[in-house]
């Protein structure tokens, strides 16, 4: 009988590993795909925001930067002297138009409730403090330019959680596992991400493929926020000389990771151009996609 085991070794099993080898609990992490070759955490934009509705939520935003700022003391390791996750605090911008603002005021409260340091702008003001924006159609706007947002690099966050549970007596091993009745263990812990209803079918979560674009621009800003256009849905920040760009249009029942090529042409470039008149230069240079861990609209949760 194993003491804990969890089924998956991404960034959510890793981190399980980690926290529990730390009490000093047994960890068995089981992980068919060692290479992550389709997991999310290496596919996704390693953004970390308390800019969210819920109170969970911006508590857990706040932890994740206390927590990703101390990792070269917690998770250093004989193999892995020196971790980082490669941390790029420039923090977020979400922009609404009038269709979402109300919301936004409303979330604004629970901010500040948890003291989470955003500010608050309206669309009239935007260009004073981020001269490249169009803020035509736009209501207001929210922001952190201190360093208390932004995004990491999931692969090298992942590796650090990895090396330290490991160190900690942490055990990955390689394995599908096709039933939880198969594991015999004190606590099973599923971090299937948006496999989880292979395992457990009263968790409706299901695989929603999302785009995202590698793009090149002429003129570039490297310390420009994640920025979230609510009234298009895209959503973009600068990665190295280049910058990444997300498209709103997502899908259920995609085998496949073939990105939505044409989503490009058709959603994301007009929308850059129309907030960021500059990104009419914008050149495609690659893009890949990746699958949300979501519940369909149909689903009670
Ligand atoms: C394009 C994109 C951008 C994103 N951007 C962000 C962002 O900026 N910020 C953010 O916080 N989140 C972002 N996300 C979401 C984030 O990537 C996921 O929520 C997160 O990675 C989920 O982690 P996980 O460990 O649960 O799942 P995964 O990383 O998918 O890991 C699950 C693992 O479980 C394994 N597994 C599944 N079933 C079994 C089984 N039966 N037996 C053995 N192993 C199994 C899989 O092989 C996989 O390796 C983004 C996602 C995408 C696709």
């Amino acid at each position: 009988m194993d003491d804990v085991v969890v089924v998956g070794g991404g960034i959510i099993g890793a981190a399980t590993a980690y926290f529990l080898s730390k009490e000093g609990r047994k960890v068995r992490v089981i992980e068919r795909d060692p290479a992550y070759k389709k997991a999310s955490f290496p596919l996704s934009l390693g953004g970390f925001r308390r800019q969210f509705f819920q109170k969970e939520n911006i508590n857990l935003g706040k932890f994740a930067l206390e927590f990703i700022s101390d990792i070269s003391n917690t998770l250093k390791t004989k193999n892995n002297p020196n971790p980082t996750a490669s941390l790029v605090p420039n923090g977020y911008l979400l922009l609404f138009g009038p269709e979402h603002a109300e919301e936004q005021y409303e979330a604004l409260k629970n901010h500040k409730a948890c003291d989470a340091g955003t500010k608050n702008i309206p669309a009239s003001k935007l260009k004073d403090v981020f001269s490249w924006i169009n803020p035509e159609g736009l209501e207001t706007a929210t922001y952190t330019d201190n360093k208390i947002e932004g995004w990491i690099d999931p692969h090298m966050f992942h590796n650090a959680l990895k090396n330290k549970a490991i160190e900690l007596g942490a055990k990955f091993e390689k394995g599908d596992v096709k039933k939880i009745s198969e594991i015999k263990a004190n606590t099973i812990v599923s971090a299937a991400g948006c496999w989880t209803k292979e395992l457990l079918d009263d968790i409706p979560v299901a695989p929603q493929k999302h785009t995202v674009f590698r793009l090149k621009c002429p003129k570039h800003h490297p310390e420009m926020p994640l920025t979230g256009d609510l009234p298009s849905g895209v959503y973009w920040r600068p990665e190295g000389n280049e910058y990444l760009a997300g498209s709103p249009n997502s899908k259920f029942d995609c085998p496949d990771l073939e990105p939505e090529w044409d989503d490009f042409e058709n959603l994301v470039w007009p929308a850059l151009a129309n907030r960021v008149p500059e990104f009419e230069k914008l050149k495609l240079t690659g893009g890949w996609a990746g699958y949300y861990d979501c519940c369909r609209k149909t689903s009670k949760i």
